[in-house]
């Protein structure tokens, strides 16, 4: 075991061990992509410029061109690593999507595929442009996905995910279209939860719901059940949203999982999704990308990292459930440091899934199984494998050279914050910033909110592409210069060799959609 071990250890490369001799995994399979390796789409980019982006030793810093558009002018850029993957196995995506009254016909399942996207990444008012099936709401989406050992998913769920938000969202958009009606809790009519609700139908729920809430019949009227009978929770309008893209990244994963039996899509990715609907921005995270607001120069954190660290009681807890998860290799119980043979009978801190502190007990022979957590900060793995512990994808990541597998412990589930857009007013320079971990890696909270800050103040409020400019400003910043000692940045710190991907949003735009 310990041999495996050091053996996974050694070939960990950018977080997790590499699939293959250069982590793209590229030409270990014979099925076919299901899409190819891109840069983001809204970048416009050639074939050529591709292949020159991808340069590990000049590494160019690609922003969006004047030309091109994103909602709200939306700024980006973003940089390749250095060296740890041949490709950049980040992804971007920046969507507006019109939620259909109807759904076609042809929709047959959750499982959206290549078909056109119902909106153009450039476009305002886009809700134009639609057909007159689709007078629906209008949502807008941001989308950043790190890879891992290859970019097969990182690529898919960039290409599909905001599809599987779209479908859940269309399932509730009738109940969302009437906020001063809380949102029935059942649906007798229509068992078949992928069928649309027609406005009538949705109708006649909320009037039952209404009277199930004792909207009608006076308190202890024979025809009123007992209070206790009765309690029923008052669900929000933004739980609905809040479930509708929960639900969305659980059907992403659970389409990878099908594809790969047909496609190559390789390994996995995090994921960090924002939904901006009917006033509110919905942050959804599931993995260690990170989504920070900064109004007025003070940060408001959007979003919790998901790491071996943070997430260990979950971790311990289902090893502890499930013990054969851990294969009879590893234990769920933590300590300081490995524990040796010779400490057999010793008494030894430790802790498990019911603890923050630690306290004493006595070693056994169970207690030297590798640790199900080991080590610390970036470093810090899961069964020795993983350093992240929520994100799409991994269904066939196993421990090296074993068959125990990853996934149970990798969770595709989102933690979903909600900001209230409307509540606040907005100056030009308040943004969302979103970033994968090559950024925040190497610069805190503090240094991207103050850098942001301080470089939208000396631009023009008018430049349509401040917030690009100062998106290439960030990359900047934590990429560095090439010197003699590696990529360095300021205070001869090491540089991020990462790939760095920044989205800058502001939110003064939001403000006007609304
Ligand atoms: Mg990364």
């Amino acid at each position: 075991m310990l041999t495996r071990v050091k053996s996974a250890v050694a070939n960990i490369m950018g977080g997790i061990m590499a699939g293959g001799t250069n982590g793209d995994n590229l030409g270990i399979s014979d099925l076919p992509l299901k899409f190819p390796y891109m840069r983001p789409e809204f970048l416009g980019l050639s074939p050529d410029e591709i292949e020159c982006s991808a340069d590990h030793i000049a590494r160019p810093i690609l922003i969006l061109k004047e030309t091109n558009r994103l909602p709200w002018t939306t700024g980006y850029a973003e940089v390749i690593n250095a060296g740890k993957s041949a490709l950049n196995e980040d992804q971007a995506c920046c969507e507006v999507v019109a939620l259909k009254r109807r759904p076609a016909p042809s929709t047959p399942s959750h499982t959206p595929t290549t078909h056109r996207r119902s909106s153009l990444p450039n476009g305002e008012g886009l809700g134009l442009r639609e057909s007159a099936d689709s007078e629906g709401l209008v949502l807008h989406y941001w989308g950043l996905f790190d890879g891992h050992a290859g970019s097969g998913a990182a690529v898919v769920a960039s290409r599909l995910l905001h599809h599987h938000i779209q479908l859940h969202l269309q399932e509730v958009q009738d109940i969302l279209r009437n906020p001063a009606v809380l949102p029935p809790t059942c649906f007798g009519e229509e068992p078949n939860h992928h069928q649309h609700l027609s406005p009538g139908g949705a109708q006649r729920a909320l009037t039952r719901a209404a009277s199930l809430r004792g909207a009608s019949g006076a308190p202890g009227s024979p025809s009123t059940p007992a209070p206790r009978f009765f309690t029923e929770k008052k669900v929000q309008h933004e739980s609905l949203v809040i479930g509708a893209i929960e639900n969305a990244f659980k059907d992403m994963d659970a389409q990878i999982e099908r594809e790969k039996a047909v496609y190559n899509i390789s390994g996995g990715c995090t994921a960090l999704a924002v939904v901006h609907l009917l006033g509110k921005l919905y942050v959804a995270n599931a993995g260690d990308s990170r989504a920070i607001i900064v109004r007025n120069g003070e940060i408001v954190p959007m979003s919790t990292e998901f790491t071996p660290e943070t997430e260990r009681q979950r971790l311990q807890f289902l090893g502890f459930m499930q013990p054969h998860l851990l294969g009879n290799e590893f234990t769920y119980l933590e300590f300081p440091r490995r524990v040796q043979r010779k400490e057999v009978g010793k008494r030894m801190l430790y802790r498990d899934f019911t603890m923050n502190g630690w306290a004493y007990k006595t070693i056994e022979d169970d207690d030297l199984k590798f640790p199900l957590i080991y080590g610390e900060g970036k470093k810090a793995r899961v069964l020795a494998t993983i350093g992240v512990t929520r994100g799409l994808g991994d269904h066939d990541l196993k421990v090296h050279d074993s068959n125990i597998y990853i996934k149970p412990f990798l969770s595709c589930c989102p933690e979903v914050k909600v900001y209230p857009l409307t509540q606040f007013e907005h100056g030009a320079d308040d943004v969302l910033v979103l970033a994968t971990d090559g950024l925040w890696d190497v610069l805190s909270n503090e240094e991207v909110a103050e850098a942001v800050t301080c470089f939208l103040g000396n631009c023009d409020p008018d430049d349509q592409n401040r917030y690009t400019m100062a998106a290439q400003d960030l990359v900047m910043r934590a990429r560095g210069v090439l010197r003699d000692r590696g990529w360095r940045i300021a205070n001869d710190r090491l540089g991020s060799g990462d790939d760095i991907s920044v989205y800058i949003i502001p939110l003064l735009h939001g403000n006007k959609q609304t």
